[in-house]
């Protein structure tokens, strides 16, 4: 399994030791693995640090500092810059957008990335956006989010048993990253994945997601089915892993407004895949097959 198109020296020691725990990086504080790794550029930036992060807040801060793929930063920094004529007086995040909900969170939702002038504007994952509209609209009909919107940091969302983060953490220009962007990235998903020690449910939104998702959860150690399963909504893939409890992964099509606005995607589906989300991960799961 090949996680990174360029298997860069550090991008092997990351497949080697990402889930080692040594003492010292235990005890390091956010502000310290910050500091730590500044000399740290270019695309070695996300496989180096990834690795020695050891909670969500210091991931989260690495994640936001990364520049290893010119392309989207030089896109997040230029979409920034023209703005869009409705949000001419915000001054756009501009930078990879990290993840949002709870540190023991039992599910884990994992979209494609940040839009140019959603997440990349306002810093808060599927925050901003036609796409977020729906999303958190779900999350608050069934229970895992405290309100409907998600309109800007500060307006008080909170989620209940649910991270949301996406595969690719920077704008990418027609929200298509790369393949070799997707790699880059990896690090961060994976990282996120393996920082969430009650994760039960990976609700994953889109194809492009799903295909990053499955080489990181090997990396991880998780036993993926062969050949690698499909995409689909509704699909559901039970994965094991040796030392850790067994992890759901539910497909469900992206809530892009490709989808929506066609009926594509419609609420009753979305809902259906995160209520089957939620009681999969409380371990209420009524459906054939289930708990
Ligand atoms: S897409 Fe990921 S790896 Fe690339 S610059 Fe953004 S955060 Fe870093």
């Amino acid at each position: 399994m090949l996680l990174f198109r360029v298997v860069t020296p550090a991008a092997r020691v990351w497949l080697d030791h990402a889930w080692a725990r040594t003492p010292s990086a235990t005890d390091t504080s956010p502000a310290g693995v910050h500091d730590s790794f500044m000399d740290v550029e270019g695309s070695d930036y996300p496989v180096t640090v990834a690795a020695m992060v050891t909670d969500l807040p210091s991931l989260d801060a690495a994640v936001s500092n990364c520049r290893a793929c010119p392309r989207l930063v030089q896109w997040r920094e230029e979409t920034a810059s023209v703005k869009r004529a409705a949000f001419r007086d915000w001054t756009y995040w501009a930078r990879p957008v990290p993840g949002y909900g709870p540190g023991d969170a039992r599910i884990a939702i994992v979209g494609l990335a940040p839009a140019a002038h959603g997440g990349n504007r306002t810093g808060r994952v599927f925050t901003g956006d036609r796409s977020g509209d729906w999303l958190y609209a779900a999350l608050h009909r069934i229970g895992l989010a405290n309100q409907p919107t998600s309109v800007a940091i500060g307006d008080g969302l909170q989620l209940t048993d649910t991270r949301i983060f996406a595969a690719v953490r920077c704008a990418p220009p027609g929200n298509k990253p790369t393949p070799e962007e997707r790699d880059t990235c990896a690090p961060w998903l994976a990282q996120e994945l393996a920082l969430l020690p009650n994760l039960r449910v990976i609700v994953v939104l889109g194809q492009f997601g799903w295909n990053a998702l499955w080489p990181v959860l090997a990396a991880m150690s998780y036993v993926i089915p062969r050949p690698r399963p499909r995409f689909g909504h509704g699909a559901q893939v039970e994965i094991e892993h040796p030392d850790q409890p067994t992890v759901d992964v539910l497909g469900c099509y992206h809530v892009s407004q490709q989808n929506t606005f066609t009926g594509v995607l419609t609420e009753a589906m979305l809902d259906s895949v995160l209520r089957h989300a939620r009681e999969l991960a409380r371990g209420t799961d009524a459906s054939p097959g289930g708990a």
